[in-house]
């Protein structure tokens, strides 16, 4: 049987992240029926494609270009639209580049943002599993130092020096199961998202 050998730097995108990715996909196909793929899409994000019944499956084609940390904000988001019942039959929600709001139902999205927010941060049983962990929704300081740009930058920073410094160490078998390296982990992994969706960020912390 081989063994996985971890060489050099951790990458980026963490083993967590990657995780946190396929939980949130397999929970949008089995709780709200939304299958997922991933195709070149030219200046759109993701499409929910929603059939003409509502017992027949979604269809969420996401960017091939969307980072892992993208995909997740996008389910969170696409999972926000849902909740608030705009997959009407045959109706295909576009998903534009962050900050263009150049379709026609802006004030849609804006809502979706709104409720995306309140899942990530666990402040609505809408989202079902769909949030940051819990610990990280309790965290009062990390939730402000995501809150801001020039903190949340800071912040990842600080979270992926602490990780090289395990690696370097060679730690990371020993702290493997630590309280300490869950935190790391999904302290890590929340950060990545936000920084990719500042937007989740809880601006009620800012300041
Ligand atoms: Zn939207």
């Amino acid at each position: 049987m081989a063994t996985e050998v971890i060489v050099g730097r951790p990458r980026a995108e963490s083993h967590t992240l990657r995780a946190e990715e396929e939980r949130l996909r397999a929970h949008l196909e089995q709780r709200l029926a939304v299958r997922t793929r991933f195709a070149p899409l030219a200046d759109v994000r993701a499409l929910l494609v929603s059939p003409d019944r509502a017992d027949r499956p979604k269809s969420l084609v996401v960017s091939s270009s969307a980072s892992v940390a993208e995909r997740i904000y996008l389910y969170v988001h696409v999972a926000a639209h849902i909740a608030l019942g705009h997959h009407l039959p045959l109706v295909t929600i576009v998903e534009g580049a962050p900050g263009v709001t150049r379709f026609s139902d802006a004030s849609r999205h804006r809502e979706a943002e709104e409720l995306a927010r309140a899942i990530w941060w666990g402040q609505t049983d809408k989202g079902g599993l769909l949030g940051a962990p819990a610990f990280v929704q309790r965290s009062a300081m990390l939730r402000r130092l995501l809150a801001s740009e020039a903190t949340r930058g800071a912040l990842r920073s600080l979270l992926i020096g602490m990780r090289h410094v395990y690696y370097d160490l060679r730690v990371e078998r020993a702290l493997a199961g630590s309280r300490l390296a869950a935190w790391l982990r999904d302290a890590l992994c929340v950060t990545a998202v936000v920084s990719v969706a500042p937007q989740l960020s809880d601006r009620a912390s800012a300041g």
